[in-house]
């Protein structure tokens, strides 16, 4: 079985779909593996290592796509690179099923088996596949790191010759798995972390990291697959009327709220942020869907209120070597759990790879 690796095309993607590790592992399990020239560069992963470890690294589109029966990708492909994919392959990548079902039509259309790594459902069998989880690791431990640089304070409390600096105040809010690294990351700088969750479990994970869980009243559902119902119109008001009150008492706050296939919860209202002290940071990793706060400009940094609201977007691409690693880890497992003994076999019974896939040949089918 071949499996092909493109080199990412989306605009400012520095990751990529499998790296040199991953390929050994997969060459010596049998696969072949076309890798596209200068795929890993800018993940730091040169040429040279992809070919010592097995992969056949090709500068044309036709040699990289001849007879592949897998493309694994980290973005969806364009449309020219949709249409150099093999008939009836698989393709593998974030195909935002939820966000862009006219990309998953363009797929089904083309007669590819898309499997979409959003869609990967969340069982316990599944974990070693969980490429959400495995990219907002990396958002929320870089969203801390953003805000501490932009910060024009400490973020841990100092007893210096010249008297005592006061800890940074971290307000993170939505405490799934970025906002649980975003609290472990500034903890271990030295701020004083507040979390706040509208999923009741989330407090004693807060807690467990030595952080507060901020009480605002508001207690939310959990859906299937731990994620949070969309809180009603009323709720969300009362959230906002709570947040604007306390927000004015922390010097950074980081927002990671999330519901799935919805814009992103408005938390933050204009209000709150004119309310922040000057020099105050937002790091808003909700931007691609619209933003947790009203004022993010989504891709951009800007300033309000002397209040600085970092909404840029794709994050783990400016991590590129750990989150293509960990990216590629994932797509190993579902790899070798679609071709467990080195040929596609896909058994659309089995939860995993009925829910992975967003488009299907019949064909493909076992
Ligand atoms: P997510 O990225 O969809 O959302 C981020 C967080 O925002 C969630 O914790 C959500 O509860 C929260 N949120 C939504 N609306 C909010 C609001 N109005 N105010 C404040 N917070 C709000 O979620 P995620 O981080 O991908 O996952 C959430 C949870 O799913 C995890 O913490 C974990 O418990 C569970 N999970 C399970 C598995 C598994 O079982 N295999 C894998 C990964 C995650």
């Amino acid at each position: 079985m071949k499996i092909a690796v493109p080199k990412e095309s989306a605009a400012g993607e520095r990751r990529v779909a499998l790296v040199p590790e991953v390929v050994s592992r997969l060459t010596k399990a049998g696969f072949a593996v076309a890798v596209e020239a200068g795929a890993g560069t800018r993940a730091s992963f040169p040429d040279a290592q992809y070919a010592e470890a097995g992969a056949d690294v090709v500068s044309d589109a036709s040699s990289l796509y001849s007879g592949a029966d897998a493309v694994v990708r980290v973005q969806r492909p364009s449309d020219d690179e949709l249409a150099a994919i093999p008939d009836g392959a698989v393709l593998i990548a974030f195909l935002q099923p939820l966000t862009d079902p006219d990309g998953v039509d363009r797929l089904s259309r083309r007669g590819v088996t898309g499997f979409a790594m959003e869609a990967i459902p969340r069982i316990t069998r599944a974990q070693p596949m969980d490429a959400l989880s495995s990219q907002a690791t990396v958002a929320g431990y870089k969203a801390v790191l953003i805000a501490a640089e932009r910060l024009p304070r400490f973020f841990p409390m100092l007893t210096t010759a010249a008297g005592t600096i006061a800890p940074a105040k971290v307000l993170v809010l939505g405490a799934g798995v970025a906002g649980l690294q975003a609290i472990a990351t500034a903890r271990r700088l030295g701020a004083v972390v507040s979390g706040f969750d509208v999923r009741p479990a989330v407090r004693e994970q807060v807690e467990s990291l030595g952080a507060a869980f901020l009480d605002l009243g508001i207690i939310g559902e959990e859906s299937e697959g731990g994620y949070a119902r969309e809180l009603s119109a009323a709720e969300l008001e009362r959230q906002q009327e709570e947040l604007e009150k306390r927000i004015p008492d922390y010097d950074v706050v980081v927002t990671t709220a999330l519901v799935p296939g919805r814009p992103a919860p408005k938390l933050i209202p204009a209000s709150a942020v004119e309310a922040m002290r000057p020099g105050s940071v937002i790091v808003d990793l909700a931007a691609e869907t619209g933003g947790n706060c009203e004022l993010t400009s989504p891709g951009e940094e800007v300033e309000r209120s002397e209040v600085r609201i970092v909404g840029l977007t794709n994050l783990p691409s400016t991590m590129p070597f750990h989150a293509s690693q960990l990216y590629a880890r994932n797509v190993f497992a579902l790899l070798t759990h679609l071709a467990p003994e080195g040929e596609l076999k896909l058994d659309f019974e089995d939860e995993i790879t009925a829910g992975a896939c967003v488009t299907r040949r019949e064909e493909a089918a076992a």
